[in-house]
């Protein structure tokens, strides 16, 4: 028997991911992932097909999501893995977090139309979504494509980021919100990538004391990102506040040739899974 691979964060075109939900499980497939979740920003459009494909290729499919949350200024992603996606709590939570988005997306492409001069600014980041959420990578795609910035980076420094010209709020759910739909929905609530907030030591330990007071299960340690020195750092912290330990890759793309599908560091031999509680 093959060894078992869990990657349990990744993104389909369903929200900023460039793959279908299909040729994202194909890809983990072929990677060698063999349990695997589907977790796009804040919407469950994706899971129907890639639990179709998944089944198709043998693997355990796991039904995930990433939830913005906002916490004492910083946006703070939760992740949630194995509930019932059709949980009517949570179901409602996402639906009406679409709509909020949806609206902040037409004001984002109204002023890009105005400072641009270029037309169809949503009707364009509609096709790039595929149906599925719109966010601010879009718009970015967007302004490389007609030309207007060289790259992504600099759509966002000089037009999309903090403060600039087409940054449009979105009003965010607290964590507590987030892992309560997780929760309700019979679900695990995980810490999305602490080592990513930039947080000190002394907020990161209050990040993770709060998310598990208010019923948070876990915390992912090992991301494409982590550092070893991170795995370390967040598994200590893990073991504090009675978290267990969550990997994925947070793939969205085959550019990002560091952050592939079903690779990253395992996790320490001291960390209990996330996976020990579906048995
Ligand atoms: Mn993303
Ligand atoms: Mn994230
Ligand atoms: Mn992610």
């Amino acid at each position: 028997m093959e060894a078992k691979l869990y990657d349990l964060h990744a993104h389909s075109n369903c929200s900023d991911g460039v793959l279908s939900p299909q040729a994202l499980v194909e890809r983990a497939h072929t990677n060698g992932v063999s349990h695997f979740s589907l977790t796009d920003h804040d919407t469950l459009l994706g899971l129907n097909e890639a639990r179709a494909q998944a089944a198709a290729l043998g693997m355990t499919f796991i039904n995930g999501v990433e939830i913005s949350t906002k916490w004492s200024g910083h946006s703070i992603h939760v992740i949630g893995l194995g509930f019932d996606d059709t949980a009517p709590v949570l179901c409602a939570a996402l639906a009406e977090l679409a709509v909020a988005r949806e609206s902040r997306g037409e004001k984002i492409a109204k002023k890009l139309e105005r400072h641009f001069e270029i037309d169809n600014v949503y009707q364009k980041a509609m096709a790039l979504s595929g149906g599925g959420v719109i966010g601010r990578p879009h718009f970015a795609r967007i302004l490389v494509e007609a030309g207007m910035v060289k790259n992504m980076k600099v759509a966002f420094d000089k037009y999309l980021g903090n403060g600039k010209l087409a940054d449009v709020k979105l009003e965010s759910p607290t964590i507590a919100d987030a892992v309560e739909w997780i929760n309700s929905a019979g679900g695990i609530a995980v810490l999305a990538h602490p080592h990513k907030y930039k947080l000190t030591r002394t907020k990161l330990n209050t990040l993770m004391s709060e998310f598990a007071s208010v019923g948070g299960g876990g915390v992912e340690v090992s991301t494409a990102t982590t550092t070893p020195d991170d795995v370390q750092k967040i598994s200590k912290l893990a073991i504090v506040h009675n978290l267990l330990a969550s990997q994925g890759s947070d793939f969205h793309t085959p550019d990002d040739l560091w952050a592939d599908l079903g690779k990253f560091a395992p996790l320490p031999a001291s960390m209990t899974p996330v996976w020990s509680r579906w048995g």
